[in-house]
This record gives structure tokens, sequence and C-alpha cells, in this order.
């Protein structure tokens, strides 16, 4: 049973389409390297296409009627958008939910250190990453700083081209004779994933009358603090409230001589993310209320504030149905439970470097189409969803109805690792949840590749499921 490619099923005006389509996720991938920046980006675009926040709905005083579109966030980091349908909430919400943090290196809270004549940044990592492929690349720094008076500096470093850019250095080849013999998971350790930002020597203090120049003190630190007191605003403690993330420098682009692939940082997950935002902006009628829903979080299990496991969806929801007139507690319990989830994450495409990790039959493939996979986990299904059959059947109907390219997918041969995703946690209201999403290759790495086609097919495939679902 093998699935089709998408590309031969193309004519002009689909690859015309297409090609707009992936300039404008491009953008966003490059616009949009932080959870923060994600959201804020996905904030815009929405309020363009008519969105207006909850805040505003409530304090315009009208109730929210079939057609209305309005959207709430919590801490700049975690975003549900809400388009009302013809039908009671309680009917159930078709739900599109991804999220919007990629692994990264984050700035450890005391960062600043100067080591012989270099200033380096220490950092602790997020999410699961191969710790090796993060040296000798250029990095840049996103983020925030929040100082003790309230305001919030962002911070981007390394992304103009007149921006210098930051690194962690390798071993030379010359003197790793030790360093080849060790495992991959210790060839570089995470404590050594130091960002080196600094090298010119200052002296600390204007010369004394006399004094020798051998006995002026000078240091590298003296001027980093100065650059980024003047350039950013920083004082050294101001490291302590911020969250500044170390990510690939540089634009996401297109890949292959035939252009048929974009390489770039985070595509697991803001191709969902953005693919399902999409999706929810050109729906333009569904008779059950459509939602798309970016969390945060994913990549450390989901936790806190702004993951999936925290309340913010449940009181959005409540909130929403206040404004429909519909609000009880059991009437929101009877919409979450009646609901239909697409959780959409990255799935692993076929490599031809590495076939023996992944069974053929039930692999994900470049240009097949929306990936769906019935379970995710590790050893014996363990932490999957695991979608009901009957809603896998419902899926079916409704991408052929729609000629979505679609395919289905497991996470490598069975006991070869896995790994999980948010579908669980919205399957404990009860909801029909699946995980579907777009086939990366390098996955969790600084570029990750994915197909343009299967871009195209996961936006089609995900307007048709907020409408028929
Ligand atoms: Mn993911
Ligand atoms: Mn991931």
């Amino acid at each position: 049973m093998e699935r089709k490619n998408a590309w031969l099923s193309y004519g002009e005006e689909e690859r015309t389409e297409l090609t707009a389509l992936c300039e404008e996720y491009k953008a966003y991938l490059t616009g949009g390297k932080t959870e923060r920046e994600s959201l804020k980006l996905a904030v815009k675009l929405a309020r363009e296409a008519g969105y207006i926040s909850l805040t505003e709905a409530r304090q315009s005083g009208k109730k929210l009627e079939a057609g209305d579109r309005v959207y709430d966030t919590l801490m700049g980091k975690i975003l549900a958008l809400f388009r009302i349908g013809e039908k009671p909430m309680t009917e159930g919400m078709n739900i599109l939910g991804a999220h919007i943090d990629s692994p990264r290196l984050d700035i450890k809270q005391n960062p600043l250190y100067e080591d012989k004549d270099l200033v380096l940044l220490d950092t602790h990592y997020y999410g699961g990453i191969k710790k090796y492929q993060w040296v000798t690349i250029p990095l840049a720094l996103h983020g925030v700083v929040a100082k003790k008076d309230g305001t919030v500096t962002e911070i981007v470093i390394g992304e103009d081209p007149a921006d210098p850019v930051v690194g962690i250095t390798d071993l030379l080849i010359h003197l790793s004779a030790k360093q080849m013999e060790k495992k991959g998971s210790v060839v570089v350790e995470g404590e050594d994933l130091n960002v080196l930002i600094g090298s010119e020597k200052v002296y600390e203090e204007e010369a004394k009358e006399g004094e020798e120049k051998k006995d002026r003190k000078s240091s590298v630190l003296k001027n980093i603090k100065a650059i980024l007191l003047e350039k950013y605003g920083i004082e050294e403690e101001d490291f302590l409230s911020a969250e500044i993330e170390v990510v690939p420098a540089g634009p996401a682009r297109d890949f292959g001589l035939d252009r048929s692939m974009i390489l770039g940082y985070g595509h697991d997950d803001r191709i969902c993310a953005f693919t399902s935002l999409k999706a929810m902006l050109e729906t333009e009628e569904s008779e059950k209320t459509a939602v798309c829903l970016l969390v945060d979080k994913e990549e450390i299990g989901s936790v806190g504030a702004t993951g999936m496991h925290s309340r913010f969806f449940e009181n959005t929801v409540a909130e929403v149905m206040e404004l429909t007139g519909e609000y009880s507690e059991l009437a929101l319990r009877r919409a979450l439970t009646a609901s239909r989830m697409l959780s959409s994450d990255v799935s692993a495409a076929f490599d031809p470097n590495y076939p023996s990790v992944n069974e053929a039959k039930n692999t994900a493939y470049f240009g097949r189409g929306l990936v769906f996979n019935k379970y995710t986990g590790a050893r014996g299904k363990s932490g999957s969803n695991d979608a009901s059959a009957e809603y896998v059947a419902v899926v079916r109907r409704i991408m052929d109805d729609a000629g979505i390219c679609w395919q289905t997918s497991e996470l490598g041969r069975v006991d070869e690792g896995g790994g999980g995703t948010i579908a669980y946690i919205a399957g404990n209201y009860g909801m029909e949840v699946i995980d579907a999403g777009i086939a990366v290759l390098s996955m969790h790495s600084p570029s990750e590749i994915a197909s343009k086609a299967d871009i195209y097919e996961a936006v089609k495939g995900y307007k048709a499921f907020l409408k028929n679902a």
C-alpha cells in the first residue's frame, strides 16, 4: 500500500500557490526563532485577518456570534485562536494544535565569565539535542531581558548581516585523538557548550600618574560589559531575569537544486504551527467552532503555565463560552469532550543515509503529504495517545474527500527509540485526538529540512479538517 507523491499532481496553479506559501513560511521561520517571537508573528497575522483579543471582545460588551474571531495568550508564549461556528460549542470544537518552542541552548542565569583573555556565556541546553551538532556553527542570541523597573528589552543579535555572530568552538582534529574515541553522547558535553562572545582586552581604569603599564589591571570582560550596557542597556545582574536563547544564525532558505525543500532552524514544530495557523486564518466557514492552539514547552514535557499540561486552554474555552452565552461548568466539559483535534508535530522522514531505523511500510516520506500517526510513544507505545480506529476513519474520509495527499507513519522501527507529543494531554478531556504533522529530515538539529509539497498539503488538509470534522 504505497501512498502517492504530491508533486506528480501539481499543475501551474498549484505550483504558484505552493511557492507563495513557502515564501511566507520561510519568513515566519526566520522571524520567529523563539516561542515569544513565533507567537508575536502569529498574533500579528491573526489581527491582520480580523482576530481580536479576548480582552477586547469582553470590553466591547457584545455577545460572540458565528463568524466572530478571538484569541488569547498567556505570558507571550501560548496562544489560542477561535473562530466561532454555527453550532453551539457544546457540540464540540475542531482543534488544530502544535508547539512553538524548539530545541536550543538557553543562557544560564549567571552566565558571564572570562577565561585566559576570552569571554564566554555559560548555557543549559533545552530539549533533546545532539550536543556535537552545536559547535563550530554561527549562532545568534534571541530573547528578552526583564529589568527591575518593569521594562523588558527584546534582543536579537546575529541575524542582521551587519551583526556579529557568536558560537561554540570545537577541538582541532590534530589534538582530538582522545576526543574521537568517546561515545557520541559525550564527544561534546553539556557543561562545555559555552558561547564565545569576546576577546578584546582593555584597561580596567584610566592610567594613574606615574603608573607603569605592566601594573595596570586589564580585562576582556570590562569591554564586553561596556558593550552590553551601551548597546543593549543590560547590566550583568540583569541576566538573572533574562530569557536569552542561543539559536542558529541566519535565514531559512531553499534547499536542493530543484528548490523542492526548505532548510531552517526550528521546523520542529513551527512548520506545523505555521500551517495550522495559516489554515485557521483562511477558514471562512465552519459549522463547529474552529480552534488553533499553539503551545510552549513541548520539548521539555509540556510542563508549566505555558505548556499543554496547563489550564490555559480549558480556561480560555470557558472565557469564550461565557462570551457566546453558553458557559456553565458542565457545558465547558461537554464542549471539550465533544471536540476533535489534530495534534500536529513533525514526523521523522525516511533518510536514505539511515534506512535501518525505519520499517519501510510504516515510515513517512518526503513529498507524500500530511503524516498521520495513529500512535507515538516508545517501548511498546508507552506515552502514546493512540487514536481510536473510528476517529482515524473520520480523518481518512475528510482527507480523501478533499483530495489531500496524506500518509501514515510510526517513529522508527519497534524498539528503535520513540517520542511523544501533546496529543495524549488533550486526550485527557475525552476528545478524539490524532497525531498529524509534516515529515522532516535531521530533526532536532540546527538545520532541519522539510519538503515544500508536504507544507502545501498540510495547509489544505488542516483547512479540510476545520471545515468538515
Ligand atoms: Mn515537536
Ligand atoms: Mn521535538
